[in-house]
């Protein structure tokens, strides 16, 4: 396949949340497992509601998920380009102006609704008379712009959902130019999409039906239709739309969670597919499986439990060398740490609370009936150096010494040296602490 270009087209609004990483990710997949370009695209038209600061977190939040795109381009930097569009379209008679108010339109739905007819705009502004503009004009209302459809089943082959048709015959023209002259989303997209020269487009399936608008458009224009892949959408568990429990669900905050970028990533992208939510070290491995026909029709339910345990198993398997930089911020830069504990982390942070079992300050924990039992314990502490095989060879002694097995002779020994009730293997522990210690440890 000849190199595809993509693009990713959030609007500055707000924070990305989990549910718009899987476009993000869907469309970094396929630009890096196919060679491609991988273009961010800001739709910031919106200039009421996008500000730079939402424009920079999107940067850092795909960043922190390991996209870097080929290129970035925000489109209030390039209205000349929908202007020549706005003018092309105009002169072909396909864009026309349309002064019906807000509340003329609803009165024609109504009526519409009431004859039992579909409520479609009547295209009343498509045979207005020059005369009758200017008396609107005069009036002082302005125009806004309609694109005259084809009103025909647009077809396309959508590479997740399969063949696809889109009748815009029960469509309304769609608004493309508000009063103030301001474009709508759907004339920018189409126009960059051509301009940027984007092959194939990796969306929500919220965006199905405006695709026979987009083609009729991009046909309109002169362009290349892309290929079209609609994905299904991330939803909480009761099928609603993650968008509006964004307070929990940033990417932001997930990351000040102390989530893991591959958990994130994992969940974002495969859940809702043929493949097993699992663990990937990386985003070239998730690639590696993912491909777009493995996104199911079904539904692609969210479920907060996944992610926490799949954070956890991602940090199970994580070797030293990956954890080292966040080790070193905290202070804890030792590898045989890291490998004693890491089993229990269910976030990296919990790697400051553990190491305090190793580094102190700790308080044992010995109950009165255990004390002479655990003095006996200390008494058989054998000579450093001390490895792996200590443990072992440790409560061996203890047990033939003192009779007991189970819990009663691992407890007692678990509570006074790491003054907690469970917690990291204590035979990986032993050699971390070393003989002082535990002596200091034991009555
Ligand atoms: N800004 C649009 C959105 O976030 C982009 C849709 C598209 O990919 O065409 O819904």
């Amino acid at each position: 396949m000849t190199p595809p270009t993509v693009r990713y087209a959030p609007s500055p609004t707000g924070r990305l949340h989990l549910g718009n990483a899987r476009p993000a990710l869907l469309n970094w997949l396929f630009a890096r497992t196919n060679a491609g370009r991988y273009v961010l695209r800001l739709d910031d038209t919106d200039t009421a509601r996008s500000t730079s600061a939402f424009a920079e977190a999107i940067e850092t939040d795909l960043a922190w998920l390991g996209i870097v795109p080929d290129l970035k381009v925000r489109q209030s930097d390039r209205t000349a380009l929908y202007d020549a569009a706005r003018d092309r379209l105009i002169a072909d008679g396909r864009l026309y102006p349309a002064y019906e108010t807000p509340e003329e339109l609803d009165r024609k739905r109504s009526r519409a609704r009431l004859l039992g007819r579909p409520p479609i705009y009547d295209r009343a502004a498509l045979s207005l008379t020059d005369e009758q503009k200017a008396a609107y004009e005069a009036e002082g209302r302005k125009p806004h712009w309609r694109f005259r459809l084809d009103g025909r089943p647009v077809q396309f082959e959508d590479l997740i959902k399969g063949p696809q048709t889109v009748n815009t015959a029960s469509m309304s023209d769609p608004v493309l130019i508000r009063e103030d002259g301001s474009y709508l989303y759907t004339l920018p997209s189409v126009v960059d999409d051509i301009d940027l020269g984007i092959t194939h487009v990796i969306r929500g399936e919220d965006h199905v039906s405006n695709t026979g608008t987009q083609i009729e458009i991009i046909e309109a224009l002169g362009g290349t239709v892309p290929v079209f892949a609609h994905h299904n959408l991330l939803t909480g568990a009761e099928g609603e739309g993650l968008s509006k429990r964004l307070g929990s669900l940033s990417l932001g905050d997930l990351r000040d969670a102390g989530f893991e970028a591959m958990a994130v990533a994992a969940v974002a992208v495969l859940t809702g597919t043929s493949l097993p939510v699992e663990p990937h070290a990386d985003l070239d491995s998730l690639g590696a499986q993912f491909s777009l026909d493995k996104v199911s029709h079904g539904a692609a339910r969210f479920d907060p439990a996944e992610l926490a345990s799949l954070n956890a198993r991602i940090l199970h398997a994580m070797p030293y060398e990956t954890a080292q930089p966040r080790l070193a911020g905290m202070g804890l830069d030792d590898a045989a740490l890291w490998y004693a504990l890491r089993d229990n982390l269910e976030r990296f942070v919990d790697i400051a609370d553990l190491a305090t079992i190793v580094r102190g300050p700790l308080t044992p924990v010995i109950a009165v009936e255990d004390a002479e039992f655990l003095a006996t314990a200390a008494a058989l502490l054998p000579d450093e150096p001390w490895s792996d095989e200590t443990w072992k060879d440790w409560t061996g002694r203890i047990k033939t010494e003192t009779g007991r097995k189970g819990k009663a002779l691992f407890h007692p020994l678990r509570l006074a040296l790491t003054g907690r009730e469970a917690g990291p293997e204590l035979r990986s522990l032993l050699p971390l602490l070393g003989r002082k210690a535990c002596l200091d440890r034991l009555p």
